[in-house]
């Protein structure tokens, strides 16, 4: 990836060698070099840096700063961008200041919330990066049964302030990403069929715009807004904290992972691909085919049943029943065992590629092709999350999310940490897709690493509206670092 630097002045650089744990951009002692909107190259005045530095309570990091690499990193180890600046805020005040700074330079803008955009969306060359890391916090109201999650929170936070009480809401597969991202794009889950999506449990977004104005964002104030954030990504602001619902949960679920060898993939897909339009709600499954270190290739199958476990026995049974496994894992357990499973095969710094197609229905022909490619190359991986229940009752254009009657997301993807074998990997993942696009709807946006904007694919018949949104509160397109949606002029 290309790299760009952006050099402070030599005494600048000289304390911040002698005394990195001194420096932030407070000290800046010329103009800065950054890059604009447009990818132009500009100016920012030395005395306006230091002006915002100043007007932050969190830290404005520039080069030669102690924290700035390891805050300009995020979780896709391919992406290694340099921002001019670095806003690491610590309250909606900094969110508000840091979008103006850029606003009224026609600055660049990057929004990082959990860091986990395959795109690398969340960090820029040359612009100025917002980073909410440090707005992390989640607390929970238990009568209201609501969680409030800051901008900057993980899915864990989510996860285990909401479980303390004896509550829940749907959240992602792998607790270290953020609850940005993954809520403003829809937001699939392991009780996405019981309880909808993410978008689907929001109440309420504070939500910072491109004017600066911070914004309470619900049914009642804001509506259009409201409608847009849920499925149209960064698109309209910096959400700087989220209100979800919860419900109530006994943590101890019947789930786990079950295993065959590669040879009986086609054998459970098909299985899955008749059996699950019938599941009920408390059922999810996730399918998946990937290589495992000492186990090699398999098929596996997620399973977690969100209700009574003995009616999880036998709702499940059919699915046993199938070939010859090679370890079923499934049992009561808690549930944050299922929830961070993941965590250490994609920690943060791995290189990855995901691409991700919608299927209303999973027919043989899709299931052949998925294996074929599969066998033909298991350093790359397929996973899925099965829709449906919840998720398909919510009318199409509710909310921006337009998914509806798509019942499974099926990703292509790959991780590895050899930057040699990228071009390779990521060349064969984008054959894989193609073999797999013709069986599919449009994409999840939330999962694609190729980031063109693809807009009518990403959000169907939602686009429309949502330009019509973006050209009203962001007719700048200052929020272009994302699925981006172009505003209606
Ligand atoms: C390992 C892994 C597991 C995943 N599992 C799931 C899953 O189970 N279900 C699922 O639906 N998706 C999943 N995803 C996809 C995930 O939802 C997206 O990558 C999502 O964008 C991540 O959000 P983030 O805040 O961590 O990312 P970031 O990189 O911080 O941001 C991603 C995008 O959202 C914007 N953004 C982030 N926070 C804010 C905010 N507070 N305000 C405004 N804009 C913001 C950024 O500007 C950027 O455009 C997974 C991704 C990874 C890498």
């Amino acid at each position: 990836m290309k790299r760009r630097e952006f050099c402070r002045t030599s005494l600048a650089a000289s304390v911040a060698a002698a005394y990195p744990f001194m420096i932030n951009a407070a000290f800046a002692q010329s103009n800065v070099a950054a890059i604009s909107l447009d990818g132009t190259e500009i100016e920012l005045e030395q005395a306006a840096v230091t002006e915002l530095a100043e007007r932050m309570e969190g830290a404005l990091l520039m080069q030669g700063d102690m924290q700035y690499n390891s805050a300009r990193m995020i979780w896709n180890g391919m992406w290694d961008k340099y921002p001019a600046l670095i806003a690491r805020c610590a309250n909606v005040e900094d969110v508000q200041h840091s979008v103006t700074f850029a606003a009224e330079r026609n600055l660049l803008l990057a929004v990082r919330g959990g860091g986990h955009s395959w795109p690398g969306k969340s960090v820029c060359d040359g612009g100025l990066m917002i980073d909410l890391a440090d707005m992390h916090t989640v607390t929970v109201d238990p009568v209201k049964r609501r969680a409030y999650a800051q901008g900057g929170a993980l899915l864990n936070g989510l996860d285990m302030a909401s479980l303390q009480h004896g509550l829940v809401t749907t959240a992602g597969v792998v607790s270290h990403t953020g609850v940005g991202g993954f809520t403003l794009g829809g937001g699939f889950g392991r009780l996405n069929r019981k309880y909808g999506l993410a978008v689907d449990n929001l109440v309420s977004v504070q939500l910072v715009t491109a004017d600066g104005k911070v914004r309470t964002v619900n049914a009642e104030q804001h509506p259009d807004l409201f409608w847009a954030v849920r499925g149209g990504g960064g698109n309209f602001g910096v959400a700087t904290q989220f209100e979800y619902q919860l419900h109530p949960f006994d943590r101890n679920v019947l789930s786990g992972t079950i295993t065959w060898p590669l040879e009986q993939a086609r054998e459970v897909l098909n299985f899955y691909a008749g059996w699950y339009a019938g599941l009920s709600d408390d059922l999810y499954v996730g399918p998946a085919m990937m290589t495992l270190p000492e186990v090699g290739s398999v098929v596996a199958m997620e399973v977690v049943y969100a209700g009574d476990p003995a009616a999880g026995e036998k709702e499940l049974a059919p699915l046993r029943a199938i070939g010859t496994p090679i370890e079923d894992g499934v049992k009561v357990q808690d549930y944050m065992v299922m929830q961070t499973q993941e965590d250490a095969m994609l920690a943060h710094g791995v290189r990855s590629y995901a691409k991700n197609g919608m299927a209303k229905v999973v027919t043989p022909a899709l299931v052949n092709a998925m294996v074929e490619s599969f066998v033909a190359n298991p350093n790359l991986m397929f996973f899925t999350h099965t829709s449906g229940g919840a998720v398909s009752r919510v009318p199409e254009l509710a909310t921006a999310f337009p998914h509806r009657n798509a019942e499974t997301m099926i990703a292509v993807a790959g991780v590895w940490t050899d930057p040699d074998m990228d071009d390779e990997l990521i060349a064969t993942a984008r054959e894989w897709f193609k073999q797999l696009e013709p069986f599919t709807g449009g994409y999840y946006s939330n999962i694609d690493f190729d980031g063109a904007n693809s807009g009518g694919k990403n959000y169907g018949p939602a686009y429309p509206r949502l330009s019509e949104i973006k050209g009203q509160y962001d007719p700048g397109n200052l929020f272009r670092l994302n699925r981006n949606i172009l505003p209606a002029s």
